[in-house]
């Protein structure tokens, strides 16, 4: 079966075609700029990318153009539409109505609006993209897999906050937890590789994107994530701050009288890695200009350590132990020296990094030597393919 897995955004779409009998991709691909003019990147497998300037004014044509490319005579990879079995969207919120996957009906579409407040930047747009396939792919089935869904084993002390308990009850507000497909994908395969038994392991994940989050999985099951209510909470971001202390919204407010949604977009857009470094949000940017002695971005990099570091650490707490650490995402996968840095805060767990097998980019591997009580891992982190199993299961298991 082929199952197309649609990623929609507020203004852009990102796509895939996997066959789900080899689980590769047989097309990658993206709309950007929905609503302004329109760009359509289309690449087929093992082909040169392809770009399109097309007019898209809104997400159905977005949609629409996705489909012709994918049945194009010249860049297509399929014959005909008929050859879609199924379509995986990626919801980020599913609040705590979501605990798993579930095939797309009208209820479905409704509880989705019901978590909107969540995730008012993400959600809404996550449903434009489920409409839009409804209209141009009548009766193929449709599968929700969220963000969320993962996280929603964390016990009640690990998702509570310290708030007045009316604010749980009124607005369902507490720890949410992000990045959950990833989280479960890479865990899993991480103990198949490390040789656990992942129904009776202790496995932390770190996943180090642009959008960062360390997760706590015991047993196959989230017990404790770094990311809240939004994905504002936890560990310093390319542009997001983490963790501060709440009351310096307030300061800085009355120091120069900025308004609430300036002070949130400060913290979301301006502040993490590039905030702290004046440089870039990429860690790429951050170790050149620190290798050209930029003192700030040197800063920023440690920090970021440091603090992943200590979350690891609680991490190890709320657990009682830990058997694997796995690093993911753009900075996980790609960077040996933040890998390092990061485990060199963690010898007291009798970690000892292997320099000649942490020298690698975008590969599975275990990077401890063979003499370390817990392995670390790298386990490129694969959420279309992981939304493509979770769509077959559910639609051929129908
Ligand atoms: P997201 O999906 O959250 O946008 P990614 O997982 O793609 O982010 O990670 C992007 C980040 O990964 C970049 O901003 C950069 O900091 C880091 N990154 C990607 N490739 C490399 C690399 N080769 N070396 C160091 N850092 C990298």
């Amino acid at each position: 079966m082929k199952i197309l897995v649609i990623n929609c955004g507020s203004s852009s779409l990102k796509y895939q075609l996997i066959d789900s009998i080899t689980e590769k991709p047989l097309a990658v691909g993206i709309c950007e700029r929905i609503g302004i003019d329109g760009r359509l990147v289309h690449t087929p497998a093992e082909k040169d990318k392809l770009v399109f300037d097309k007019a898209l004014p809104n997400h159905e044509a977005a949609v629409q153009a996705v489909l012709s490319a994918l049945t194009d005579k010249e860049c297509g990879v399929i014959d005909s539409l008929e050859e879609i079995g199924a379509v995986g969207h990626r919801v980020v919120h599913g609040g705590e109505r979501f605990t798993k996957s579930v095939i797309i009906d009208d209820e479905v579409i409704e509880a989705i609006k019901g978590c909107n407040d969540l995730a008012p930047l993400h959600n809404p747009a996550n449903l434009i993209g489920i409409d839009a396939c409804k209209k141009l792919m009548p009766g193929v089935p449709m599968v929700a897999v969220f963000d969320t869904a993962f996280h929603q084993t964390m016990p009640k002390k690990a998702y509570t906050y310290a708030l007045p308990f009316e604010y749980y009850d009124k607005y369902k507000i507490r720890r949410y937890g992000f990045h959950g497909t990833s989280h479960s994908y890479v865990s899993e395969r991480a103990a198949e590789i490390a040789g656990l038994d992942y129904h009776n392991s202790k496995i932390i994940v770190c996943h180090l994107g642009n959008g960062a989050s360390v997760s706590a999985v015991k047993n196959g099951e989230s017990v404790d994530t770094s990311m809240g209510l939004t994905p504002l909470e936890g560990l310093i971001m390319g542009t997001r701050s983490g963790d501060i202390d709440p009351a310096i919204i307030e300061f800085i407010a009355k120091k120069e009288h900025r308004t609430l949604d300036d002070i949130m977009n400060l913290l979301n857009k301006k502040s993490g890695v590039y905030g702290m470094s004046g440089v870039s949000s990429d860690f790429r940017d951050l170790e050149a200009a620190a290798d050209s002695g930029n003192q700030h971005a040197k800063d920023a990099t440690e920090v970021f350590v440091y603090k992943t570091a200590k979350y690891v650490g609680s991490y190890v707490a709320a657990m009682n132990g830990v058997d694997a650490i796995v690093f993911t995402a753009g900075l996980g996968e790609n960077d040996k020296h933040i890998r390092q840095s990061i485990c060199d805060y963690l010898g007291y767990l009798g970690i000892v990094i292997d320099p000649e097998r942490n020298n690698i980019r975008s590969k599975e591997a275990v990077i401890t030597t063979d003499h370390s009580k817990v392995k670390v891992l790298v386990v490129p982190t694969n959420e279309e393919l992981a939304i493509a199993r979770d769509t077959v299961e559910l639609v051929v298991g129908k």
